[in-house]
């Protein structure tokens, strides 16, 4: 029976990757990718000659119908993305509704992402946990955001640009307070990943001058439990409030 397969692919180190995700990628009719030439590597270095077919932000509307036609056809479609899990801040979703509108059935393949690696070596609670994704890039924008995020009794994972890291934690700070615990990862599962635990203010401190090499994750602390909501939380409420004025 014809699939579509979620495929996990690695998030720097090439042999993240498991034997059944390999199994589908050699059994798939075509494998849709963001980049044909990322995706190329992976598939040389496993000797894989399943046809690449591009699928990313700009051509998904004029691609999705191929993938059904394929799907139609009988063919299984393997999706991955540049790295990591496909749909986690990258494309995938519309076209995982489409499949299940369209009938098929639609199967992840597990593997890396840099949301899990990050969370498990970040020392913070692995209980409950709320995904955001990337941050706007605009500073009012992002400080609404983080404001809103600052209350959620969860612990917090971010993805952000080395380029923007320093500035973030800068406004984390403001928005959150200086005390949070937090965790910045780094590089996970390449040669050079390195976790940076500490405040939040300690984190910004770390990170004000250039900006770090490689990929980054981070991760805050549940707001502690208090009878009564202190100043940093009093802060984001308000921010949150204010938003919402006309
Ligand atoms: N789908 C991917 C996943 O499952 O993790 C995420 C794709 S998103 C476009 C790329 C972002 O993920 C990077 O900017 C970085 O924040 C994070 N990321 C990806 N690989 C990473 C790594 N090896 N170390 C740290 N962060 C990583």
């Amino acid at each position: 029976e014809p699939a579509l397969y979620i495929v996990s692919t690695p998030i720097g180190n090439l042999r993240d990757i498991t034997v059944r995700a390999l199994e589908t990628l050699a059994a798939s009719a075509v494998i849709a990718c963001e980049d044909t030439r990322v995706t190329g590597t992976l598939t040389h270095r496993y000797g894989l000659k399943t046809p690449l077919m591009p699928y990313h932000e700009h051509n998904s509307d004029r691609q999705r119908p191929k993938i059904l036609e394929t799907l139609e056809g009988g063919g299984s479609v393997a999706l991955v993305s540049d790295a990591g899990t496909p749909l986690i801040s990258d494309p995938g979703y519309r076209l995982v509704r489409d499949v299940v509108e369209a009938g098929y059935n639609v199967i992840p393949i597990p593997g890396a992402s840099a949301l899990l690696a990050g969370l498990v070596g970040s020392g913070l609670p692995s209980d409950t946990l709320l995904f955001a994704g990337f941050l706007p890039t605009k500073s009012g924008q992002k400080k609404t955001r983080l404001a809103e995020l600052s209350v959620i009794p969860a612990t917090l994972v971010l993805y952000e640009s080395p380029r923007r890291l320093g500035a973030t934690l800068a406004i984390m700070v403001e928005v959150m307070g200086a005390d949070r615990e937090a965790s910045v990862a780094r590089e996970l599962t390449k040669r050079f990943e390195t976790f940076e635990r500490g405040t939040l203010s300690s984190l910004a401190q770390t990170f004000s001058g250039d900006a770090p090499k490689g990929e980054i994750v981070i991760l805050i602390a549940p707001p502690e439990e208090k009878p009564e909501a202190d100043e940093a939380d009093a802060d984001a409420l308000l921010i949150v409030a204010m938003a919402d004025m006309p």
